[in-house]
């Protein structure tokens, strides 16, 4: 048995130490931020660091100091690169000064917002609530924060199965469904649509990629043949997934068509609005999303456009009654008890599959109070302003060519050298972006359109300027001149 003298905590022996120490973290942080245009987009994680996942677990103490000290000067100079103004890799976030404040706050609240009766969950419902005002829901629907849009999509599409089916799903799982659930999405849809079918057991197979038209929106025409054949076949269409923004082009559903043809076939639609839904914040660029107000679900990212720290997304779930009759849970150990902490109606956690979740809502609470969504939507034009710009720079350029219609904010084109064959083209292409990456000059990344690869440049991005996007077009023409007129290295 311990001496109550023995006893330890974790908390600092010198709380001034531990202060002084602290403020140079956040000072650093601030610095960082500041300056981060002065670096390299990106630079590759040294041997050492690669090497210290090999490391012993810590079984003794080091001081706070010390630890910080080996963060600053091997974690953090190897960071992702998003918070530089030349970073149009995928869709990622810049990322804002305040979000490092606000997390930090979270941190020393350490809310669990699983549920109870405490100001978090306030700051969540706010949240939502604001959501649910931006994009046109009823005040009956509900909505959860989650990690992603990979997450929201995941729960999205288990309320569309679990209320749609007449069999209890929750208890029987599909054995008890006599037909097959087949669901739709376009070609260009996110992975994570397919992943989410998978996870739910409907096996990807069941998920229908319609082809897209010119503009790589889905073919309604397509869709409506296809969910008739299947019918036809026996089969039971339940659900049609849009795109807000597909991540190859930003290429935009029809989704009040969408919406109209759910209805008539009496199907879930459900919105991937990963990056895209955002742009309702831009009064010139809203009447693009119409329709995604008639959605069952709604999923989007707060990381991605609104410049929210990760890891930040929400799903929005039109039929509050349904979303949480597809996860609600409440054993004994979380029982209401009318008053106190274990109070409150509607916890989180029956509304995805988590029970303890930290307080993402700070962070967007903090951002959306101290910006405004009015400026936020401001820099989702600037965006697509720049993404114009930019397609018309590739214009002039004899050497460059455009390869997807620019629809948003996503550019994707190639650089030409005649008389290459496709797959040298592609090989050109692939190693431009490396090289630009390797320079820390700017950091594109690849995809294919219509089988060609493609380097695609993504602007989410509230750092970037006019001048970064000449920067990028002048590296991409140095890399492949310079590739070029080595001669396309044959291996590989
Ligand atoms: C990024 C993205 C996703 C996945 O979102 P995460 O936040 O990365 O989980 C889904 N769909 C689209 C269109 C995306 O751009």
């Amino acid at each position: 048995m311990r001496k109550p003298s023995d006893e330890i905590s974790l908390d600092p022996r010198d709380w001034d130490a531990f202060s002084r120490a602290a403020h140079t973290a956040l000072d650093d942080a601030i610095e960082f931020l500041r300056t981060v245009d002065q670096r390299p987009v990106w630079q590759p994680p040294p041997e050492s660091l690669r090497t210290s996942t090999n490391d012993a677990v810590p079984t003794l103490e080091t001081s706070f100091e010390e630890v910080y000290a080996e963060f600053k000067n091997t974690i953090l100079p190897y960071a992702t690169g998003n918070t530089h103004p030349r970073f149009f890799g995928w869709v990622h976030g810049a990322g804002l000064a305040g979000g490092i404040v606000a997390e930090m706050l979270a941190a020393t609240m350490n809310s669990n917002c699983g549920g109870r009766d405490h100001g978090a969950i306030y700051i969540e419902k706010e949240v939502v609530n604001w959501c649910k005002e931006l994009f046109g829901f009823p005040v009956e629907s509900s909505g959860l924060l989650v990690s992603g849009t990979s997450m929201a999509n995941l729960i999205g599409l288990g309320v569309a199965r679990n209320s749609r089916a007449e069999a209890n799903i929750r208890m029987h799982g599909l054995k008890n469904h006599a037909r097959t659930l087949v669901s739709y999405t376009s070609a260009e849809a996110h992975e994570s649509v397919v992943r989410a079918i998978e996870i739910l057991g409907l096996g990807a197979a069941s998920l229908r990629k319609i082809p897209v038209r010119a503009d790589f929106a889905i073919d309604v025409e397509v869709l409506r043949n296809a969910i008739t054949e299947d019918r036809r076949a026996g089969m039971e269409p339940f659900c049609v997934v849009g795109s807000a923004g597909t991540v190859n082009t930003g290429a935009i559903d029809p989704l009040d068509q969408l919406s109209s043809l759910c209805v008539a076939e009496n199907l879930w639609f459900h919105v991937d609005g990963a990056f895209g839904a955002l742009a309702c914040l831009s009064d010139s660029l809203r009447s693009r999303l119409t329709g995604i107000e008639r959605a069952d679900s709604l999923a989007f990212d707060f990381h991605k456009w609104a410049q929210i720290q990760y890891d930040a997304g929400c799903i929005l779930v039109r039929r509050g009654d349904l979303h949480r009759a597809a996860y609600s849970m409440r054993p004994s150990y979380l029982h209401n008890l009318g008053r106190g902490l274990a109070s409150g109606e509607n916890w989180p956690c029956e509304f995805g599959p988590e029970l303890s979740r930290s307080f993402r809502a700070l962070k967007i609470w903090f951002a959306f109070k101290e910006h405004g969504i009015r400026k936020i939507g401001h820099i989702i034009e600037q965006n697509c302003e720049q993404a114009q710009y930019l397609k018309h720079r590739i214009a002039r350029e004899p050497n460059l060519e455009l390869l997807a219609p620019v629809s948003l904010n996503i550019v994707c084109f190639g650089f030409r050298q005649p008389g290459l064959e496709a797959v040298e083209s592609d090989k050109l292409n692939e190693d431009i972006v490396a090289d630009l990456q390797e320079l820390g000059v700017a950091a594109p990344s690849t995809t294919r359109v219509e089988g060609r690869v493609a380097i695609r440049v993504n602007i989410t991005n509230h750092r970037t300027r006019t001048a970064d996007l000449n920067v990028l077009i002048d590296a991409v023409l140095s890399a492949g001149r310079a590739r070029t007129a080595a001669g396309i290295s044959p291996e590989r």
